[in-house]
């Protein structure tokens, strides 16, 4: 592992966290205004924050070309899925503003190049598929025609979802390095935890010195389980079940791509410059519908070099609760029948939320499971 000097924990992507935060120009009214899309907002703050070190703005043609390629920025950097944005036409000068969807100025981009994709081709390689019924795929389908490149530089940040659990890289660092930690498993999700990743976390905790529960809270799917409510299950989780100095709650601001192997690289690259050592990579990560294998974005992190990404993947199985072992456990530690084995589809657990029944206690905690009866109400 590459330390960083200063506060032991691991280096951030490329050496250097980036910062692109900085003063408004003056005259940034009458530039030439470029609208960004919810996805490309989500990514002009996280290149703002350095969550996406060392990209220091919207990737140019050589690095999105080397990208879809071979998953590597043009110098080599592994970077595992593009970050564009996407125009109707070549600006006219140099530098434009760019602004949310309700034409706020948000930062500013130097024009360094505007290139013409093919959106099939992305897709291939990024979501390997071209289907439409995809929701990676369509966005992108829904995109632009061109490209436009270059660095930028923010001054106003997008308001975070959950102002209390907004912390950038240079946050959760600080964090990490003031408790001591020097190793850090880093776990995403998009989902109420219930008990079987709830496990997972704790198998990985047991072997670091801490875990950041990171949470998806930028945009989603509308059938994925609103954020606000996952935020309160992940509240009442914590304060029962985990030791609060061993564990950090924070908001993960990006976008889902469903991007599913691909992504899990980008996801695990980005917990790296919030100062993570580890990643914890279930079954399906990123993943949606059937359009990739379950154990696909496990195998990904095979095509790169061990050390590489330099953040270390922990891969884990499905779990549940055996109740022949008296324990949580997975197809690797638990010789039993199925029969043993404590399952419910998530089609079933809806169900049981939607009538106001707690499911069982060895399926999910009973205070997460009254947040969630109380949110389909
Ligand atoms: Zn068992």
């Amino acid at each position: 592992m590459i330390v960083d000097i200063e506060t032991r924990l691991i280096a951030p992507h490329g050496g250097v966290l980036v910062d692109r935060t900085g003063e408004r120009p003056e005259g940034v009214e009458r530039l030439e205004r470029v609208p960004l899309s919810s996805r490309e907002l989500s990514d002009l703050d996280m290149l703002a924050s350095g969550a996406l070190s060392p990209l220091e703005g919207f990737m140019g043609p050589e690095d999105y070309e080397s990208v879809l390629e071979s998953m590597r920025l043009a110098d080599g950097t592994p970077w595992a899925l593009p970050v564009c944005v996407a125009v109707d036409e070549a600006p006219r000068d140099d530098l434009v503003a760019l602004a949310d969807e309700s034409g706020r100025i948000r930062g500013v981009l130097e024009v360094m190049a505007v290139s013409p994709y093919i959106k099939e081709r992305e897709a291939e390689a990024a979501f390997r598929t071209t289907d439409a019924a995809h929701p990676g795929v369509a966005r992108l389908y829904d995109q632009k025609d061109l490209y436009v490149s270059g660095p930028v530089t923010v001054f106003e940040r997008a308001e975070p979802a959950f102002p209390g659990l907004a912390k950038d890289p240079a946050e959760t660092r600080a964090e990490f390095a003031d408790r001591g930690w020097k190793r850090v498993v880093g776990f995403q999700t998009r989902n109420p935890i219930h008990r079987a990743h709830e496990y997972l976390t704790k198998v990985a905790l047991e072997t670091v010195d801490g875990l950041l529960i990171h949470p998806l809270v930028g945009e989603t799917k509308s059938d994925d389980v609103p954020a606000a409510t996952r935020v309160e299950c992940y509240r009442v989780l914590l304060d029962g079940y985990y030791p609060a100095d061993r564990v950090v709650l924070s908001a993960f601001p990006a976008a889902m791509r469903y991007a599913g192997p691909r992504e899990a690289i980008w996801h695990a690259i980005c917990r790296k410059n919030y100062g993570c050592s580890h990643f914890i990579v279930g079954r399906d990560h990123a993943g949606v519908g059937d359009y990739y294998g379950t154990y696909d974005a496990q195998l990904v992190f095979d095509e790169f070099e061990p050390h590489e990404l330099d953040i270390e993947p922990m891969f884990f199985e499905h779990s549940f609760w055996c109740r022949a072992c008296g324990s949580m456990a997975s197809a690797k530690t638990c010789p039993h029948d199925k029969e043993q084995h404590v399952f419910l589809s998530g089609t079933k657990v809806r169900e049981m939320l939607g009538n106001g029944e707690l499911p069982p206690v060895e399926f999910s905690r009973p205070e997460v499971a009254e947040v969630l009866i109380d949110a389909y109400r």
